[in-house]
């Protein structure tokens, strides 16, 4: 990307020095995933678009924007296919059915031509307002990773803010590497952050996870999330509770480890007990009472080899979808639509 923007009032006076005008001439891909967003879309492409023109004004930064349709059932990627690119350029990866988010922002880390990449919600909820803010942590203060984090999370229910505790508690005990809780898909990656998160093999996707421990130089950022603009969140109980597992299997052996503990447990407990049953029915003579016990220590044993098992289930599930070594999706179109050269009035 050597074409420097028309547009950069500022050059020659840039006070922000070498290092963050040789950061800047990287440029960046913003990738969207977008699912049934068909609403929103053409007035957040207007917002970015906005957005981008900043940047380049202030930075001298060239911008893209990566939709990728995650096979969604409305009109998004007709929406999108349509969309200016003014001062932009805009790509649209249409994928061949409904892989799922992580899915998506795989393929728009794959397809993203420029080289730092911000990741994006495309239903409003990540405020495009706060784009420039990112990216001025990463070319003016040099992070390689710049995440952000819910400033609190009052709007959730108990229920969720308790289990969304619990799962970082497991995922991240006994682990060096700890995943910062509360962090959200909305992330900036330098460019070689995002050479980095490219290179990662597994399949299984956990981009949360993943670009935490990648490591670099990493700034985490509170802020107050959007309502959602039009729609509904496509998460549902049962969809996070299936990305809590997919989270906790691929970062964290804590389950298998609590296994291990709690049949330790159960060894120890059933040493003492016999070892009681022993000492009264020798020494004391005593009638011991066997059914109800037995039942107990029957059932006790019985859940909690079916849990563990359960457990193993998961890991060696991973196992098999990894070794399998499908691709994580498939592209159906692609289109790439190169910024309108001529810059937006001032
Ligand atoms: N999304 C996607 N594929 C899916 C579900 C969601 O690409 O299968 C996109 C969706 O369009 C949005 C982002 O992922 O841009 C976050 O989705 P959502 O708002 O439903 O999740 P929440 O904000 O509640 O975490
Ligand atoms: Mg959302």
């Amino acid at each position: 990307t050597s074409g420097e923007p028309a547009l950069r009032p500022d050059a020659g006076t840039d006070p922000s020095g070498t290092a963050a005008t040789t950061r800047a001439a990287a440029g960046l891909s913003i990738v969207m995933p977008v699912y049934n967003e068909a609403e929103g879309l053409a007035a957040l492409h207007q917002r970015l678009v906005a957005v981008a023109t900043g940047l380049r004004r202030r930075w001298g930064l060239a911008c893209e924007v990566v939709y990728v349709d995650d096979g969604s059932r409305d009109a998004s990627l007709a929406v999108a296919t349509a969309l200016p690119a003014d001062g932009i350029d805009v790509q649209v990866v249409a994928l061949s059915r409904n892989f799922g988010k992580e899915a998506a922002l795989l393929a728009g880390l794959e397809h993203a031509r420029l080289g730092a990449v911000l990741f994006m919600d495309s239903d409003g909820q990540h405020p495009p307002a706060m784009v420039e803010r990112l990216a001025g942590h990463w070319i003016e203060d040099g992070y390689d990773v710049v995440f952000t984090a819910k400033a609190h999370r009052k709007t959730e229910s108990l229920p969720r803010r308790l289990s969304g505790h619990a799962f970082y508690s497991l995922i991240n005990w006994g682990s060096r590497h700890k995943i910062p809780e509360d962090a959200g898909d909305f992330r900036l990656l330098s460019p070689r952050a995002a050479a980095a998160l490219r290179r990662l093999p597994e399949r299984n996707r956990f981009f949360k996870g993943l670009a935490s421990w990648i490591g670099f130089r990493q700034l985490r950022i509170d802020y107050e999330p959007a309502a959602r603009e039009h729609g509904a969140s496509s998460w549902n109980i049962g969809a996070l509770i299936g990305l809590s597992i997919e989270g906790l299997t691929a970062f964290s052996v804590a389950p298998l480890r609590i296994a291990s503990l709690l049949g330790l447990a159960l060894a120890a407990t059933a040493l003492l007990f016999g070892l009681k049953i022993l000492v009264e029915a020798l020494v004391f003579g005593t009638d011991v009472p066997g059914y109800p016990s037995l039942v107990v220590g029957l059932m006790v044993i019985g859940g909690v080899q079916l849990l563990m098992i359960g457990v193993m289930g998961e890991y060696i599930a991973k196992i098999l979808s990894e070794t399998k070594g499908r691709p994580v999706y498939f592209v159906a179109e692609h289109q790439v639509k190169r910024a309108d050269t001529t810059p937006a009035p001032a």
